[in-house]
């Protein structure tokens, strides 16, 4: 399967390099057989990769796990796994990721009994293969419906899908390959009984030579692989093929070697599968008290792995062995065991069923609920983020004057007190722009204003950061000079009349001219504001009197 796109997209950080190393070792685990290692080791990996912000490697740690859950007949847990899985997915829109994960997620639903839902999961999975146009993708999903309507007992239908799904098998990795033979081959041993009971012998018997050379293929496979659950499996179906073509002894040895493989691995269910066939063999060679000997063992064995479905079978199996050997009690007690265990199958499905669609829907409202924090969340930030955005855009256009951008005269009458209050010795000075009745006059509105803005500018640039220059009225301007003694406030005022005197208006408006007076006034430390500004006030008039272009300060 193909699908990291994601992960190699990401900065290598140490969490991405670690999630990295986790799922390539739980990969490795996987093609060893060692399911129990390879799960835990997923697991690991999706969780680290799901707190570290990493969805891609989430999602290829969860298919990991339920991949290997499943091999260790943990079917609710896989289910659960694909979910996660799933929902990670699409939440980075990684559509082949999604399809992928949905055709693994078939066999644990098919495991549990729960067709409809794998062929629903299938369904969907192949209306995403079919848009993306990905080949690969709908092999998968050929694949998998074809087990699935195995399982249900539908063998024409599963053979056209395998068959489907074997002629897309070209050119695709080992695995692929391997899985479809073996299925073809799985699904033979059935469809061969079919058609031999339906009475088309030349069918089944080619169908029998076909699936013989598929199963041979996928041997070779997993032994070059070195993949023991595969080559057990492979064994499995090999001899219950030979079985059906007559050979009993090389079928016998066949699932003999499967299940001394099941054995040395802990291979429960494949164990319990050999041991099964085993009989069957016996039975078809019509050894049938050897055949109930065996069954009888693998019963025991599927006991002890939990495997009720197999059970149940070999209940059903032995109903029919022990009729064959003349022993009705028998036949009836195992009959009865087969059917107490087809209607607990039924309930455990029903059950299972509605735990996961229990735990199905905690998760979706989970996931529903941290969506809407999530949601909530940023409206609140955005919605604050505006709100501090128009407050400041208030605040600025209550204190600012349009015009000059300088602070307004509200804003310095609030600052000025602040001012007088601090330690240190301050000075006010009012400036005016002289005779500027006339710059308005002689070149418009339009200039005016321009001098205005470039006076505030140049008052503005020439004092410290920590004084005050505002717009006190039209043309008026109000400087608050911090810390600075009377001289000095002097000296810095003739400083801005000097810089407005000499600055080029005529690049302005040829012909003009500007200049400005100012009065200054010194506000005692704890003193009078209001007189002070007075004070200075009158100077500004003895400046104008004098000649104008001056500062007066005392
Ligand atoms: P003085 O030297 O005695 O101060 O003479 P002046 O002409 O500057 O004095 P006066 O107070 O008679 O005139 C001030 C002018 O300033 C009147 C008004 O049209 C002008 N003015 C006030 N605010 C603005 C403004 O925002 N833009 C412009 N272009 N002119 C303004
Ligand atoms: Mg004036
Ligand atoms: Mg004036």
């Amino acid at each position: 399967m193909t699908g990291t796109s994601l992960v190699e997209q990401r900065p290598a950080g140490p969490a991405v390099v670690q999630v990295a190393v986790l799922l390539e070792t739980a990969e490795d685990y996987r093609l060893a057989g060692d399911y129990r290692s390879g799960s835990a080791v997923a697991r690991q990996a999706a969780e680290l990769a799901g707190a570290s912000g990493d969805p891609a490697g989430q999602a290829r740690g969860l298919r990991s796990l339920a991949n290997q859950l499943l091999r260790l007949g943990e079917q609710e847990d896989a289910v659960t796994a694909c979910r996660e899985a799933v929902a990670v997915l699409e939440a980075t829109g990684d559509e082949a990721g999604i399809c992928e994960v949905l055709t693994l997620q078939a066999l644990p639903l098919n495991d549990l009994g729960m067709h409809d839902e794998a062929l629903d999961v299938l369904a969907r999975g192949r209306d995403i293969a079919q848009r993306l146009g990905d080949r690969d993708l709908l092999y998968w999903v050929h694949n998998r419906t074809g087990v699935v309507h195995g399982s249900m007992g539908d063998r024409e239908m599963s053979t056209e899908y395998l068959m489907r799904a074997l002629t897309m098998a070209d050119g695709m990795d080992t695995e692929a390959r391997f899985c479809i033979l073996n299925n073809v081959g799985d699904n033979a041993v059935h469809e061969v009984k079919r058609l031999r009971a339906a009475g088309e012998q030349d069918r089944a018997e080619q169908t029998l030579r076909s699936a013989l050379g598929y199963v041979e293929e996928a041997l070779g496979l997993a032994r070059a692989a070195r993949h023991p659950f595969r080559e057990s499996i492979c064994l499995d179906n090999h001899g219950m093929l030979l079985a059906l073509a007559g050979d009993f002894a090389g079928a016998a040895r066949m699932i003999e070697d499967s299940r001394a493989i099941a054995v040395i691995h802990g291979y429960r269910s494949l164990e319990s599968a050999a041991l099964q066939h085993q009989a069957h063999v016996r039975l078809m060679r019509g050894d049938c008290a050897a055949a109930v000997e065996g069954l009888l063992e693998a019963l025991d064995r599927a006991v002890e792995a939990g495997e009720k479905p197999m059970a149940m079978e070999i209940h059903r199996e032995l109903s029919d062995a022990y009729e064959l050997v003349g022993d009705p009690a028998a036949a009836l007690a195992h009959y009865r065991s087969f059917h107490a265990l087809e209607r607990e199958a039924h309930n455990h499905v029903a059950v299972a069923r509605a735990r996961m669609a229990v735990h199905h829907f905690e998760l979706d409202n989970a996931r529903l609920e941290a969506d809407k924090a999530r949601l909530e969340a940023e409206l609140h930030r955005v919605r604050s983020v505006e709100l501090e955005a128009a407050n400041l855009s208030w605040q600025r256009q209550a204190s600012e004057d349009a015009l000059t951008g300088l602070p307004n005269r509200r804003f310095a009458e609030l600052r000025l007190p602040e001012l007088a209050a601090a330690a240190g010795p301050l000075c006010v000075a009012i400036a005016d722009v002289d005779l500027f009745k006339g710059v308005n006059d002689r070149f418009g509105h339009f200039v005016g204003d321009e001098v205005l803005r470039q006076i505030a500018a140049l008052l503005r640039d020439n004092v410290r950061d920590n004084d005050l220059v505002a717009r006190f009225g039209g043309e008026e301007f109000l400087i608050a000079l911090d810390g600075l003694s009377l001289p000095d406030a002097l000296a810095r005022c003739e400083l801005l009349r000097a810089q407005v005197a000499g600055y080029p208006w005529e690049v302005l408006q040829p012909g003009l001219s500007v200049t400005i007076s100012l009065g200054v006034a010194v506000v005692p430390a704890g003193g009078d504001l209001p007189a002070a500004q007075a004070l200075a006030d009158e100077r500004l008039y003895a400046a104008k009197h004098q000649g104008r272009n001056r500062v007066i300060a005392g």
